[in-house]
């Protein structure tokens, strides 16, 4: 069985993923962060339909509980690592930027951004010396044409995007593919409070998307199908251009 660690992989777009990736025939690693209660809920779910997991609780925003959890990890399963990383968790804190706090800022880029550095550099290794690897890094529209209110998060999924077509060069040779899915708007627990009726005025299908839409393509990516495409962004919105 493939190993796949989704980040986030507890509730919204992440869960769909995790779902989908057992459903194709992988053991997929749960990661949460606060929210137990939800991540036991979908390991259950996965296991009633006869697939296969475990939770691993860290928080992404923090470098030294990266480091910790995946070192045990490895200690755990010395006969497998993690090909498929799909880095999915992430967070929004809007503000206008002439009203953002330091924290608004920090906390966004560290859980978005920085967290795929730290998490991808670990698990990096084994990919490379196996000579196959998935990475697929869950951006966002507002990383493609910026948002207002969200410069903070606009600019850390831009980072993400920049570092996806940089690494891919790098490692392309050895198997291991770096791929970006950006979606629009997704029926979550993130936009539960946005303007639903509004916002679908500027989306040509008029409807916000399924976190198993998305989860669908990232499946695609996660697969052999996909080996001669890496340094992409995909996005997945419903035409929104
Ligand atoms: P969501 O419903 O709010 O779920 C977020 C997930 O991330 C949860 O599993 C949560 O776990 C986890 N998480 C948050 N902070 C974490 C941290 N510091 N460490 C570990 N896990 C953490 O979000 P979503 O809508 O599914 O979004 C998933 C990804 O898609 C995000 O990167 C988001 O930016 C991106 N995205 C979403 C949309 C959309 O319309 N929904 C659009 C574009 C891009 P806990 O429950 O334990 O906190």
């Amino acid at each position: 069985m493939r190993y796949a660690l989704v980040t986030g992989g507890s509730r919204g777009i992440g869960k769909a993923v995790s779902k989908k990736l057992s459903e194709d025939g992988m053991y997929v690693v749960i990661n949460y962060c606060s929210n137990k209660e939800e991540a036991e809920k979908t390991l259950e779910e996965i296991k009633v339909a006869g697939g296969k997991g475990e939770l691993l609780q860290f928080d992404v925003s923090k470098p030294e509980d990266i480091e910790t959890v995946l070192e045990k990890f490895s200690e755990n399963h010395p006969e497998n690592h993690i090909e498929v990383l799909v880095n999915n968790a992430g967070i929004r804190k809007d503000n206008l930027q002439v009203f953002m706090g330091d924290d608004e800022w920090n906390d966004v880029i560290s859980t978005n951004l920085n967290s795929f550095f730290y998490i991808t550099r670990r698990l990096l290794k084994d990919m490379l010396v196996n000579k196959f690897g998935r990475i697929i890094n869950m951006v966002s529209l507002s990383g493609l044409k910026g948002m207002p209110g969200q410069t903070n998060y606009s600019a850390s999924k831009a980072g993400v995007i920049g570092a996806t077509k940089a690494l891919a060069q790098e490692i392309a040779s050895k198997k291991v593919t770096v791929n970006a899915v950006a979606p629009g708007f997704i029926k979550t627990d993130m936009t539960a409070e946005l303007n639903e009726k509004e916002l679908k005025r500027i989306i040509p299908m008029r409807r916000f998307g399924k976190a198993e839409e998305v989860a669908d393509l990232v499946s695609f990516l996660a697969s052999e199908k996909s080996s001669y495409i890496t340094g992409e962004v995909i996005s997945i919105n419903g035409g929104i251009y």
